[in-house]
């Protein structure tokens, strides 16, 4: 640790590695892009293709829009009157800075017109074990989601997610089931779900067989190891009426990182998404009007051509490029002294792919485990299920945790 902090300043952090990023932390561009934009909406002929989420009865345009890259007023405002409907965000992204840049723009129309959702990760948080901490802090957690809705300036979300659902522990944990109830009779969340990005599986079908939840949030894309799992817990529970969400769609890589990245093709990623009727809408993230046209044209026809499908398969084989850890924890096993491998792969992919370093320091800070542990290996033993460089990607990851939070903010 002494070693590297002592070689670090801000400047050569970014010299060595995650290049380019500096002016890219967390929503840097607000306000930056308001340039002349394209009109991509139905106004245009332009078919949106909806779907209902389950018993909510919300029907919706199977493209929503996710806001942890979210860069553009102009753009969130043109996808919105475009006829995208529902806007996903979190207390955690960008430090609430994601929810007042929502908030800003639902200003601008009539509140009934939008699809809100947000979720509060509860603290402390074991995602390792993938259960929240008896020594959950329940006041705390309500106290966010209130600050959540005094950064959006609304009284009330439609969706309001426990993120990191994973164990079915976790999904049915009694105190934060209790303090979600208050706040959805309350009248503050008119239906409430949970966020999934590892076990997911059961922590869908955990949702489904207990009643509460409304909606579930959960990351899906082709690259997915049990795939074929979570299609089948998908399905079941959308039997039992519940909306699902996908998250995640694109691999993990934003539109950003598909830029650097000549394979990218989340055109196909997407519409690979869509094709499954029971995920009633996703919410990528899109920086660009051309980013947001691409998304809204895949409802014009979501058959993939021979050339997406190629991509796909080309993909699915030779993803050791791809950020998106799978949750899967086969690495845990192999590796005692590392730190929580699956957290760090995760911080990775927002540093780079949705190039949110405030959101990747963030995390790291709760891996509890010596996170040094991989600078010091001269061999890294763990081969991990997608086929990432474990030792390349954690030691250049924990950099983060030398700098000051002054540096995110
Ligand atoms: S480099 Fe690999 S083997 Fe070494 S601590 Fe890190 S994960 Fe474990
Ligand atoms: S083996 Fe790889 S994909 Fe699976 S949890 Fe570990 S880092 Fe993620």
């Amino acid at each position: 640790m002494t070693k590297i902090k002592n070689c670090m300043n801000r400047r050569n952090f970014i010299s060595k590695g995650l290049a380019g990023i500096a002016g890219a932390v967390a929503f840097p561009h607000i306000g930056f892009m308001g340039t002349a934009c394209k009109r991509v909406g139905e106004g245009e002929g332009r078919k949106l293709v909806y779907r209902t989420l389950g018993k909510t009865g919300i029907k919706l345009p199977i493209v929503s829009m996710g806001t942890m890259d979210a860069i553009s007023e102009a753009l969130v405002r043109t996808a919105l009157d475009a006829g995208i409907r529902h806007i996903a965000t979190a207390q955690y992204y960008a430090e609430g800075r994601a929810e007042e840049f929502v908030g800003k723009i639902i200003k601008n129309y009539k509140r009934e017109d939008i699809i809100l959702a947000t979720g509060v990760i509860p603290q402390p948080i074991d995602y390792r074990a993938g259960v929240f901490s008896k020594d959950t802090d329940i006041s705390r957690f309500e106290r966010e989601f209130e600050g959540s809705l005094r950064r959006m300036d609304t009284d009330y979300v439609d969706f309001f997610y426990l993120p990191f659902s994973a164990k079915k522990e976790s999904v049915t944990f009694e105190p934060l089931m209790k303090s979600m109830e208050g706040i959805k009779k309350a009248g503050k969340a008119r239906f409430l779900g949970i966020g999934s990005h590892s076990f997911v599986p059961e922590a869908v079908r955990a949702a489904a067989d207990s009643g509460f939840y409304d909606v579930a949030m959960i990351a899906y894309n082709f690259q997915i190891k049990d795939i074929e799992e979570r299609k089948e817990a998908i399905a079941y529970a959308a039997s039992k009426g519940m909306g699902i969400v996908a998250m995640k769609t694109i691999t993990g890589e934003s539109w950003m990182a598909g830029k650097q990245k000549a394979v990218s093709n989340p055109k196909a990623a997407l519409k690979w998404v869509l094709q499954n009727e029971n995920i009633h809408t996703a919410v990528p993230g899109f920086t660009t009007f051309d980013q947001l046209e691409t998304d809204l044209s895949i409802m014009e026809d979501l058959t993939l051509t021979p050339e997406e499908r190629k991509y796909l398969e080309l993909a699915r084989v030779n993803h050791k490029d791809s950020l998106f850890c799978q949750g899967c924890g086969t690495c845990l096993e192999q590796c005692k002294i590392a730190p929580d491998i699956p957290t760090l792969m995760r911080c990775y992919m927002y540093a780079y792919g949705y190039r949110d370093l405030a959101a990747a320091a963030r995390n790291i800070e709760s891996v509890k485990d010596n996170p040094i542990a991989c600078a010091d290996c001269s061999s890294c033993v763990v081969k991990c299920r997608m086929g990432f460089d474990i030792k390349d990607r954690a030691v250049d990851i924990i950099r983060l945790r030398d700098f000051p939070s002054e540096f995110f903010a």
